[in-house]
């Protein structure tokens, strides 16, 4: 299977998929019922050897737990990372009120959740077909994320993390608010795979973790927790405790993305929309 064949695989499976709709059984409100969660996903693959995966074991990155993609798959040749960018009516609901998140923003936790790890294993079985291995981590049994763990200086780790991994794919770079933002923004969710199927590798059109980050501050602007600031980057346990009031108000849904949506990187690179 040609890398283009398994990109036009995940477009259609998206597209197609009826977990990409808020049905009328889960829908929070009469509005959002039918509304698609996402747009069509963009793909990068990178080697599963990038010395990036062995920098994010640096306890200032991530720590020594995070798992290599050859500790999680032996033979792993490709790690494979998408993007699935929110629709324009979960984006644009999640604009409206500055501090509750929108009933479409709430879906995209649980719900969306769910589509990725569809495409995940869709993309699985498709592999599988071609003859090869692949892990999805996140739905990995040896998967753990860590609180506090004492060999990083991280509030939370997990032995592997989507975002980093499509860094390494050439998908896009971090931004203030530590999303990462891609050619189709930031306001979305990630998922990814590694396998022993080898593909040819993306390369990265950036060469630092904030490339295409402007530092505008829109986001921290927008943050009602008051967890991010031009000086001092992202305060994760106010962010943390600001979706843990959510939690407690929507259970079993939470969220916010307040910093993802009315921002000038929601659905696109802000660097180069600004030299355009
Ligand atoms: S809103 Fe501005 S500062 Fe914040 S992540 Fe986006 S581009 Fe960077
Ligand atoms: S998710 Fe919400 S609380 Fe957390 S940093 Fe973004 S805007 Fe702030």
């Amino acid at each position: 299977m040609k890398k283009d064949e398994l990109i036009k695989e995940a477009q259609d499976f998206l597209i197609h998929s009826a977990d990409n709709l808020i049905g009328p059984e889960v829908a929070l409100s009469k509005q959002i019922e039918g509304t698609n969660i996402f747009d069509p996903p963009i793909l990068g693959f990178g080697d599963s050897e990038d010395t990036y995966f062995h920098l994010y074991q640096d306890p200032n990155i991530i720590g020594p737990d995070f798992l290599l993609p050859t500790q999680w798959l032996p033979q792993a040749q490709t790690v494979i990372s998408f993007f699935l960018p929110y629709s324009k009516e979960v984006r644009e609901s999640n604009r409206i009120d500055p501090s509750v998140p929108s009933h479409g923003w709430l879906h995209g936790r649980i719900e969306g959740q769910h589509m990725v790890e569809q495409l995940c294993l869709h993309l699985q079985n498709k592999i599988s077909e071609a003859g090869y291995d692949s892990v999805i981590p996140t739905l990995d049994s040896r998967f753990q994320i860590f609180k506090n763990p004492p060999a990083s200086s991280l509030l939370y780790s997990s032995n592997w993390s989507e975002r980093h991994a499509a860094f390494v794919c050439g998908l896009g770079t971090f931004g203030l608010s530590k999303g990462l933002i891609t050619k189709k923004g930031m306001a979305g969710r990630f998922g990814s795979l590694i396998t022993t199927m080898h593909f040819p590798r993306d390369s990265r059109q950036y060469h630092n973790i904030y490339e295409y980050c402007s530092m505008c501050g829109a986001c921290a602007k927008r943050c009602p927790a008051h967890a991010i600031s031009l000086e001092h980057g992202k305060n994760h346990t106010l962010c943390s405790d600001f979706s843990n009031q959510t939690l407690a108000i929507y259970k079993p849904r939470y969220g916010c993305g307040k910093c993802q949506v009315a921002v000038p990187c929601e659905t696109s690179i802000p660097k180069i929309k600004a030299l355009q």
